[in-house]
Formats: structure tokens, sequence, C-alpha cells
């Protein structure tokens, strides 16, 4: 089948998959009103696989098949290989205007994780399934995304402590056979679900023997019988209040997966109680994804750095020295996300064959992404002033009584139409009055993951520094 063309993409999402959004039973994703721009976002990446300007960035030619691939599904060899998908990611989320369109990356860097387990594993049952899986990924280029974070429960207990109000809040074997697995249980937030080809399921967490059941790992189609998608609305919207633009509107969601008695066949089955390796998988998914999940954010970032210094002027403030030192912290936030980004890649380690960032500057990375966010918000909300809430909307400088009071009244500095200063409050109320703030904390998983890893992967890094200072103190001689 090859490359999948944009239209070909959404022609293949009307495959009586069961999606639920705000009450309503949804027929086909690709052409209900509220999942269009969802759809276009997500089209992105096939659409820039047949661009001129983006091909060579987003395909590759792949040997052993000899034809044309997505870039995200050919395995990194090398820190340029890591640069060049961080390229396109970012590339892909300007078009998206900060929205990654999250057709392969996220699925790319489960791929990965899958392979590296199955070697550390050394079992080649599951290197030829992932191999092969991959393989029909490159053919067919579907959309897959991944199903990782489970409903949970009690987070103090383990998935098959009995304390749990019930055993499904972490996905599990309820039963195999000789085709396959029969699976229960569900999967919060999974973003782009709803318009995806297919889901990886993997663990969310280390387990312990008990939760043998728990440890699983599989790719899925998402109209496979049993799976039911419950779609929550995502609220950072354009509203008739502001004024019109026609820039295409991008957006994704995420869903509720819930799984309730789905077949997987063996060949898509990657971990079924293997235990022991279930941290290992998500260990190595955490990683990569975070990566991701930095790389997207540099666009946003530098949205934020554009907000903040075009408002600055529209209000004639650029040159206090306050204002000049909040957009010095906003530049010093971007540059030191790309910086750590770049870094992460260039250091980057092998394992199992496959290039993957650097872990102690990755897990930085996102964790200075997520810690300062709140904080480069304020700056934008300090700098735009009160009119960011209280301006009049554009349904009242369509008065024609009130515009010319409106032009006059809620203009900034001399020279700036005034609808100029409207429209960037209205992409500031945008940006940052919305759910941005909780998926900087949560996405790619929470503050708390990423200071435990840090502090794990320096553990080197301790003893070599305990060392020096031993060594100066007098307690050891020099090595
Ligand atoms: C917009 C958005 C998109 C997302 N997209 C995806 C996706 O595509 N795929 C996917 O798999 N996931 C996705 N996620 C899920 C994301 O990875 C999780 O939100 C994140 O891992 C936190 O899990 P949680 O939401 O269950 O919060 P919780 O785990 O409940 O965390 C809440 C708080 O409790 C603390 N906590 C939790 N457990 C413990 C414990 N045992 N001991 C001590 N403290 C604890 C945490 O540190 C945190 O402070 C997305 C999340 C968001 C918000």
């Amino acid at each position: 089948m090859g490359l999948m063309t944009g239209q070909q993409f959404k022609d293949s999402l009307n495959d009586g998959r069961v999606i639920y959004y705000k009450g309503e039973r949804i027929d086909n994703v690709a052409t209900h009103p509220a999942f269009v721009n969802c759809v276009n976002t997500m089209a992105l990446d096939f659409e820039m696989g047949h661009d001129p300007k983006y091909k060579d960035l987003a395909v590759v030619f792949d040997e052993e098949l000899g034809e044309e691939i997505s870039r995200y599904f050919a395995i990194p060899k090398n820190g340029e290989d890591l640069l060049k998908m961080q390229e396109l990611i970012i590339k892909s989320t300007e078009l998206g205007d900060g929205y990654i369109p999250f057709s392969h990356d996220i699925g790319a860097d489960v791929i990965n994780a899958i392979i590296i387990t199955a070697n550390i594993m050394g079992d080649q049952d599951y290197i030829d399934r992932i191999n092969n899986y991959n393989k029909y990924l490159k053919k067919t280029d579907k959309a897959v995304v991944a199903a990782v974070t489970d409903v949970k429960g009690d987070r103090m207990l383990r998935p098959g402590d009995p304390g749990q109000a019930h055993p499904d809040y972490y996905v599990r074997i309820v039963e195999k056979n000789e085709q396959g697995i029969i699976v229960r249980g569900a999967k919060a937030h999974i973003s782009g679900a709803a318009y995806a080809n297919e889901f990886f399921v993997i663990p969310c967490r280390a387990m312990s023997e008990s939760d043998a059941d728990y440890a699983v790992a599989f790719a899925i189609q998402a109209n496979a019988k049993g799976i039911k998608q419950i779609v929550r609305p995502f609220v950072q919207g354009r509203s008739a209040n502001d004024f019109p633009n026609e820039r295409p509107h991008r957006m994704i969601t995420d869903s509720l997966i819930i799984f309730d008695d789905v077949f997987v066949p063996w060949e898509r089955v990657f971990l079924c109680g293997e235990w022991k390796y279930a941290a290992t998988m998500v260990y190595n998914f955490a990683l990569l994804h975070r990566r991701t999940g930095c790389a997207y954010r540099i666009p946003l970032s530098e949205q934020f750095l554009g907000m903040a210094t075009a408002i600055a002027e529209y209000n004639g403030v650029e040159n206090a020295p306050h204002v000049k030192d909040k957009i010095t912290e906003v530049v010093i936030y971007l540059e030191t996300l790309k910086a750590l980004c770049n870094a992460a890649c260039f250091d980057y380690k092998m394992i199992a064959g496959i290039a993957v960032p650097n872990p102690v500057i990755t897990n930085i990375a996102k964790y200075h992404f997520a810690h300062q966010y709140h904080e480069i918000v304020r700056i934008v909300q300090d700098l735009a002033g009160g009119l960011l809430v209280t301006r009049p909307s554009y349904l009242d400088y369509c008065v024609p009584e009130l515009q010319e009071e409106i032009i006059k009244y809620c203009g900034g500095k001399a020279g700036i139409p005034t609808e100029t200063r409207l429209r960037m409050f209205d992409l500031i109320r945008r940006m940052t009055h919305s759910e941005l703030e909780t998926i900087a904390l949560h996405g790619e998983g929470s503050q708390e993951s990423q200071r435990m890893t840090i502090y794990a992967e320096a553990k080197k890094t301790m003893r070599y520094c305990k060392n020096i200072v031993d060594v100066m103190a007098g307690i050891k001689k020099q090595d």
C-alpha cells in the first residue's frame, strides 16, 4: 500500500469503530464536525510525506522493503538520525500550530521500546513479532498511538492488590488460548486515539510476580470487537467572540479506551506475563517519548516568546526594565529547552542496536519544560494586562455604532492598529486559558517520574563526584 495520502488516511477511519463524544455515538470521525479539525491535524503527517517541501524530512527509503516509508518507522542508528527525527517533530508541530500530529511519533516510541525489551529478554519470538509488526506499519503507514496510562484505581496499591475496588484498573489478560489472548481493562487520556488506525497497549509501571496477568503488551486495531472510546472534549477552542481567523484550527483530543474482553492474536502480543520486563518496556518508552514530548514543546515555547514580545510591543511597554527582564526569562526557558533537546541527541547511547537519547538530559529537558511552564504562562498573562479577559468581543466590534469607540479606547501603542492588539489578546487567551498547563504537567508522565529517573540515572555521576571530594578531603588516595 505504501505511504498514505491525507485523504486515504481520512477514508481509512470510517471503519465502524465505537466512539462516544458528548453523549453521542459518532458514526464517522473523519466527517463529524467535532472531529474534523483533529483529523486534519493528524493528517498533516501524511500530507508532509507527499509534499515536495517536506518529503525529504518526512520520508526515508527502506532498503529491505525497497520502498519509501515514514521516517518515524525507521530505527534510529545514531545521533544524526535522532536529530533528523527531532527536526521532523518540530516541523510537523509548527504546521500544527503547537500540536504534534500524533499519527506516527508516539507509535514509533513504543516500537523501539518493545524492540529494546525483546532484545534484553533475548526472546527471538518476541523479536520476530515486533519486527514483523514494524514491517507491517512501514508498508501500510498506519496511524498508531500509544495506550500506556492505566486508570489505576488506588495509586498506592499494586494492580493485583486485593485492596483495589476491582481487578480491572490495569489492563490484564483474562484468557489465553491457541489463537491469542483476551484482555480487559481501560487506558486513560490516550491522545489521538479516536482517529488512529491502531493502538499499542503496554504496561504503565513495573510489575511484581503477583501482577503477572497485568504484564501485557500488544497492538490492536481501533475497530476491534470490544473496544469502546469515550472522548473528552478539549477546551482550547476558538470562539465566536474571537476575531475570525482563516488559519486552520488545530487540535487533538484524548480518549478513555475501554477493552471489554478484546481478542488479540499471538502475532500482535509483545509481552504476556513476563512481569520482570514490564519495567524495561515502560522505562524505555518513557525515555523515548519524553524526548518526542520535549521536541514538540519547542514550537510551543517559541509561541510563548512570540506572544510575550508581541503584546509588550502592542502595549508600548517593550522597553520597560521589568518587561525586558520577563522576556529574558522566556528566552532562557526556550533556549534551555532547545539546548537540552539537542544535547540529548548528541550524547545518545546504543541499546539493542537503537540510538536512544541521553536519559538524564532527556528527563531534565521534560522536567524543565513542565516545571517552568506555569511561570512562563504567568509572564505572558502579566505582560498582556487585564483586557486579556475583559475586552469587548469581536461580536461587539462588529456593531457599527460600537466599532469606532472600541478602536479608540482599546488601542495601545500609537501606530499599532487596535485590531492587531485585540487579535493578539484572542490568541493569548486561547493559549493560556486552556488545558495546556495540565498537559505540560502530566503529558509524558508526572514531574515526580522525571525526578525519579534523573536520580536513578545519575547514580554513576554521583559516585564519580563523591570520589572527587573524598580525595580532596584526604579520605581517599587519587586513583
Ligand atoms: C493531555 C494529556 C495527554 C496524554 N496523552 C497520553 C497518551 O497519549 N498515552 C498515554 O498512555 N498517556 C497519556 N497521558 C497520561 C499521562 O502520562 C498521565 O497523565 C501521567 O502519567 C500521570 O498519570 P495520572 O494522570 O494517572 O496521574 P496520577 O498518577 O494519579 O498522578 C497524580 C499525582 O499523584 C502522584 N502519584 C501517583 N502515584 C503515586 C504513588 N504510587 N506514590 C506517590 N505518588 C503518586 C503523582 O506524582 C502526581 O503528583 C496524557 C495525559 C494528559 C494530561
